[in-house]
């Protein structure tokens, strides 16, 4: 027999539930998995333009797979945790060298691909393959937390497995997309994270949270931690319309993505570039500063502006370009770097 939360949900999901989203139309699990990634931290409206541009450059795994990392980049550019996008490159890859194109059968080899959780992996299965595996997304979090009365901040183990085991023990073996879809915008929809609409939840006459009237209180928010600053001074050296990029290391902040050089921040930024570069420059001015924040820290950029001496140095495309934003060069730019550099066209 089904759950009495498994039916209400798949209840309610059937009558009010979203099913016209772009990735449920039709949900494979290539399409799932690349809605579910890039859902991560990112909401719902601001997604599908971007998964639109996705499925009509990269329509299926091995189209990925073999497109160059830069373009992927560039085509998530603006969403944000870059390390996302990289992932999804490489388990593309991975899937079309040992796993013949398609997703494995288990959860567990889903889970071993690059940047794979558990709750995403159960959604490729259950959503793009009508599987029965739980998912526990931000949103699926809330709604168990409440309905359960679960304390304690869901980033720590043992609240994320009492979570967990009620995902579990709810999922259906009839309908499990449908139920975990439903649990989705059940969250997005009625269990707000501020005033959720309980009177018009499908699951209020079990809610441990309504029934001590303070559902808000769910789930338990991470302990308050400062966060570093870090400065850094970014080198901007101007050739009229070009200025010169370089592709930041693989691993780190913005890792794989283009911007300026950069040095410390009491650093001699022309000395930076004669050293690195092989380039004479000289210092036109400097920036006003401005702060990007990052999940741990936060980083202060203070830009320094300078010009070749000489003619500009030919680079070598493995250590830096001089990048022109007018010639539709598709390069991955963090989201400050792509302002920063706007910023300097306007006349
Ligand atoms: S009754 Fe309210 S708090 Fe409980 S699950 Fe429904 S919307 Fe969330």
């Amino acid at each position: 027999m089904m759950d009495e939360l498994a039916r209400r949900v798949i209840d309610w999901h059937d009558a009010h539930g979203r099913h016209d989203l772009p990735w449920q139309r039709p949900a494979t699990p290539y399409r799932v998995w690349v809605s579910e990634v890039m859902l991560q931290q990112t909401r719902v409206a601001t997604v599908i333009p971007y998964f639109r541009r996705f499925m009509e450059r990269f329509p299926d795994v091995r189209a990925l797979a073999a497109a160059d990392v830069d373009e992927v980049l560039h085509l998530w550019s603006g969403l944000g945790y870059y390390a996302r996008g990289r992932n999804l490159h490489r388990a593309a890859q991975v899937l079309v060298d040992h796993h013949g194109g398609e997703f494995p059968a288990t959860v567990e080899a889903v889970e071993a691909l690059p940047g794979i959780g558990r709750s995403t992996a159960g959604a490729i299965l259950s959503l793009g393959r009508g599987e029965r595996h739980p998912i526990l997304d931000g949103n699926v979090k809330r709604v168990l937390a409440r309905y359960h009365g679960v304390d304690g901040w869901p980033g720590r183990s043992p609240v994320a497995r009492e979570l967990w085991a009620h995902a579990e023990a709810h999922t259906p073996r009839e309908r499990p997309a449908a139920f975990n879809q439903g649990m989705m915008d059940l969250g997005a929809m009625v269990c707000l994270r501020r005033r959720p609409l309980c009177a018009a939840c499908p699951i209020a006459d079990g809610c441990h949270a309504r029934a001590q009237g303070c559902p808000e209180v769910y789930p338990g928010r991470r302990p308050a931690r400062e966060k570093p600053l870090r400065r850094t001074r970014m080198i901007i050296v101007r050739d009229g319309p070009r200025v010169l990029l370089e592709r930041r290391p693989p691993a780190g902040v913005w890792g794989g993505l283009w911007a300026p050089p950069e040095c410390p921040i009491d650093g001699d930024p022309a000395a930076e570039l004669q050293r690195r570069f092989g380039l004479e420059a000289e210092p036109v001015g400097e920036g006003p500063s401005f702060r990007h924040t990052f999940t741990h820290f936060t980083l202060e950029v203070w830009p320094a502006y300078l010009r070749p001496a000489g003619d500009a140095a030919v680079m070598d495309e493995e250590d830096g370009v001089w990048y022109n934003p007018g010639t539709g060069d598709r390069r991955g730019l963090p989201a400050p770097v792509s302002r920063l550099l706007s910023a300097l066209e306007e006349p």
